[in-house]
């Protein structure tokens, strides 16, 4: 991190002053010092408090082992046993409708409308390098397969018998030809990919909702943020986390209700 002005021991005199210190949303937010924290940026103490309260809401309706997701050792996406060792994290969205929020004055009508995402987390799972590969192998095919018709359309419009034999024929064939060279690349491209999709589901945890911890976040109330056709968020890989952890570790004893919670099934 760029932080060139970083000054640990202001950071903690800062810090001092800060209503949210030390809580789980100054671990989250904080970490690249209180210059870089978004709370910080807010200008009264009632809405830093504010912000914690919301945050606590958001942590309530996540499991309270939500950071095995990106901390265990093991690809959360492999299906066979023993899954493979994980070296990247996946990136996705999810959101949940609490805590309520509400967007002020629609047209200047003063009615508050209640938005439907009250929390949007980035979900961070461990993933290793086979399941990344076969996973990512989709999007290449669907793009690739699309940006080399387009190639393949110009190439062969540049070969005079070609190109200039339909310019002959009519003056916008050529345009025509792309324009079905670019429909052809779409749809093949969509079939290969949806054909690698079936092949390596076998192996791999295309849907998320096979996850249990995803599966458990699901029942409680979360959901996908910005879906594909197949319901399904978009993954991003990165070689390194974007957060230590979500919630830390718990030393209560609410595991029952916890059980009952994560077992409903929707
Ligand atoms: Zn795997």
């Amino acid at each position: 991190m760029s932080n060139t002005n970083y000054d640990p021991q202001r950071n903690e005199e800062i810090k001092g002053r800060c209503p949210i210190a030390d809580s789980e949303l100054c671990e989250w937010l904080g970490k690249n010092g209180c210059y870089q924290c978004y709370i910080s940026s807010l200008k009264s103490s009632a809405q830093k408090e504010e912000a914690l309260e919301h945050w606590k809401v958001t942590l309530s309706y996540l499991p309270d082992n939500i950071d095995d997701l990106h901390m265990s050792d093991e690809c959360q996406f492999c299906k066979d046993e023993p899954p493979e060792k994980a070296e990247y994290y996946a990136t996705f969205e999810m959101a949940h409708p609490e805590p309520y929020a509400e967007k002020g004055m629609i047209l200047g009508l003063g009615k508050k409308v209640r938005t439907p995402i009250g929390s949007l987390l980035s979900i961070q799972a461990s993933v290793g390098k086979e399941c990344k590969k076969a996973m990512k192998m989709t999007d290449a095919l669907q793009i690739g397969t699309f940006l080399g018709f387009l190639v393949l359309a110009f190439v062969l419009l540049m070969i005079p018998q070609i190109g200039q034999a339909m310019a002959n024929w009519m003056a916008f064939m050529p345009y025509i030809f792309i324009a079905l060279m670019l429909l052809a690349g779409y749809f093949l491209g969509k079939n290969l990919a949806a054909a690698h999709l079936k092949k390596i589901k076998k192996r791999v945890k295309v849907n998320l909702t096979e996850i249990p911890l995803i599966k458990q976040m699901l029942n409680r109330g979360w959901f996908f943020f910005q879906t594909g056709s197949d319901g399904m968020p978009k993954i991003f890989f990165h070689k390194t986390k974007i957060y230590d952890r979500l919630k830390r570790p718990c030393e209560c004893a609410e595991e029952e209700e916890d059980e009952m919670l994560d077992n409903i099934n929707i």
